[in-house]
C-alpha cells in the first residue's frame, strides 16, 4: 500500500514565493536583511524575550549557546538522554562531558527531581528539552540552577508558540533555541533562532553569530569600523530563507489553531482506547500551553509498536518513532554518562509512536488513522 497520509507535510501558506521574490529584488539576500529583521522582531514580540536572532538551524543556535556559555573541555552539561543528537553535540564540540538524566514518563521531559543528584563541581549548565512543545518543570529547574550557579539553555526546538505558566518556552533560561526545520511547526527549510534573556548577553551573542566581529555595532553606527573581537562563526541564514519563514510567522496563530484542532481530534477519538487501558495518550500539565507539535500514543512495548506501524502502513498512513536514547548510542557512550538509573528513558521511548501531524491535516485522514488503530486492537 502506498502512503496516502504522510507523517509530515511542511507548512506552506501561499506568500512564501512572493516574499522570496521581494528579498531578491532588494538585492540583499545575505544575512540580516529585512526579512531576518522582521522574523527577529516577530519572535521578540511574540515571546517577550530580550533579543532573538535567526540562525541557520537550531543545531547552530545551540552551538552558539555553548560558545556563549563558555563551555570548556571537562565541563559537564546535564540533559535528558531522550532527545535529538544536536542537544548534546553542541556541547561535545566544546569538549564537554554529557550527563544524562532520566525522563518523567508523563511528559517525556527531564525529571527535575533527578537533576540535583547529577550535579558535580564540574557542572556548568542544565539543558531542558521541551518535548513535543510541552514545557519542562521550569520553576524547579531554575531554582536548582540558581542554587548551584548553573546556566540554563532551553532546547525549545519544538516549542515555538508554547508556554509554561504564561512564559514562552525558550525565554525562561539564560538562552533558548528554536528550530525552523521543515519538520517543525514553522519552517524555513533549515533554520532556527537563539533567544537571549539578559541584556548583558545580547552583544556577545551578536558577535559570536557574526564570525566573532562587532559588525552589528558597526551597522548600527556605534563603532566606525568593524573588526575581529572574539571567538565566533557564521550562524546567519540567508534573507531568502527568512522570507520563507516570515510568510508563516505572520499567520502563526492560524497554523497553531489548526494543529491544535487536529491534536484534539486525535485525543478525543482515541480517548476510549486509553480509558480501557489499551494505549496511553499524551499528558499536558496544567501550567503548560502546548503547540500541537506532535501527537503521540504509547503502546504496550516495542513489538506491539512495530506491528502497529506495519498495520497503519497497510492502511496508507505513516507513523514514526524517534530518539534511540543518546546514552545507548555509540557517541553517547563515548561522550556521556547516565546519572542514576534509567527507569523510564529506554522503556518509554520504545513505547512511543508519533501519528501524522501537520498544518492542514484533513479531518477525514485523522479518522482513517484512528480507525486503523482501533481496527488493529480489535484484531489483537
Ligand atoms: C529538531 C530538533 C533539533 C534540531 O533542529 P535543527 O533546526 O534541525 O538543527 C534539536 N533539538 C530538538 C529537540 C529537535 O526536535
Amino acid at each position: 500500500m502506498t502512503i496516502k497520509i504522510p507523517f509530515n507535510v511542511p507548512p506552506v501558506t501561499g506568500k512564501e514565493a512572493d516574499y522570496i521574490k521581494e528579498a531578491i529584488a532588494s538585492h540583499k539576500i545575505c544575512g540580516d536583511g529585512s526579512f531576518t529583521k522582521k522574523c527577529n522582531a516577530w519572535i521578540e514580540e511574540q515571546t517577550k524575550t530580550r533579543k532573538a536572532l535567526l540562525t541557520t538551524s537550531c543545531t547552530s543556535a545551540t552551538e552558539m549557546a555553548a560558545l556563549l556559555a563558555d563551555i570548556r573541555p571537562g565541563d559537564e552539561v546535564i540533559m535528558p538522554s531522550y532527545t535529538f543528537v544536536s542537544t548534546a553535540n553542541a556541547f561535545v564540540l566544546r569538549g564537554a562531558r554529557i550527563v544524562f538524566v532520566d525522563i518523567r514518563p508523563d511528559t517525556m521531559n527531564i525529571d527535575e527531581t533527578k537533576i540535583e543528584a547529577a550535579i558535580t563541581e564540574r557542572t556548568k549548565a542544565i539543558v531542558p528539552v521541551h518535548y513535543a512543545g510541552v514545557g519542562c518543570a521550569m520553576d524547579e529547574i531554575m531554582d536548582i540552577a540558581k542554587a548551584h550557579d548553573l546556566l540554563v539553555i532551553e532546547d525549545a526546538a519544538q516549542g515555538v508558540m508554547a508556554s509554561y505558566k504564561g512564559k514562552a518556552l525558550g525565554t525562561i533560561g539564560d538562552y533558548g533555541v528554536f528550530s525552523f526545520h521543515e519538520t517543525k511547526n514553522y519552517s524555513m527549510g533549515e533554520g532556527g533562532a537563539i533567544l537571549i534573556r539578559d541584556e548583558a548577553n545580547v552583544e556577545p551573542a551578536e558577535i559570536v553569530r557574526e564570525k566573532g566581529t562587532n559588525r552589528s555595532r558597526f551597522l548600527r553606527g556605534q563603532v566606525d569600523k568593524y573588526s575581529w573581537v572574539s571567538k565566533g562563526s557564521s550562524y546567519l541564514p540567508s534573507d531568502m530563507n527568512a522570507a520563507y519563514l516570515y510568510a508563516q510567522l505572520e499567520v502563526a496563530e492560524k497554523i497553531n489553531e489548526d494543529r491544535l484542532q487536529s491534536w484534539t481530534a486525535y485525543y478525543e477519538a482515541l480517548a476510549p482506547l486509553a480509558e480501557r487501558g489499551v494505549i496511553q495518550l499524551p499528558v499536558i500539565p496544567k501550567e503548560c500551553r502546548h503547540n500541537a507539535h506532535m501527537f503521540y500514543i504509547k503502546v504496550k512495548d516495542i513489538e506491539e509498536r512495530s506491528a502497529l506501524i506495519a498495520s497503519l502502513r497497510e492502511r496508507g498512513a505513516a507513523a514514526v518513532f524517534h530518539y534511540v536514547p543518546l546514552h545507548s548510542s555509540e557517541a553517547g557512550k563515548k561522550y556521556g554518562v547516565f546519572s542514576g538509573r534509567d527507569v523510564y528513558t529506554t522503556k518509554e521511548s520504545e513505547r512511543l509512536l508519533r501519528l501524522p501531524m501537520y498544518y492542514k491535516l484533513a479531518e477525514k485522514d485523522i479518522e482513517i488513522v484512528v480507525d486503523a488503530i482501533k481496527g488493529f486492537y480489535r484484531e489483537r
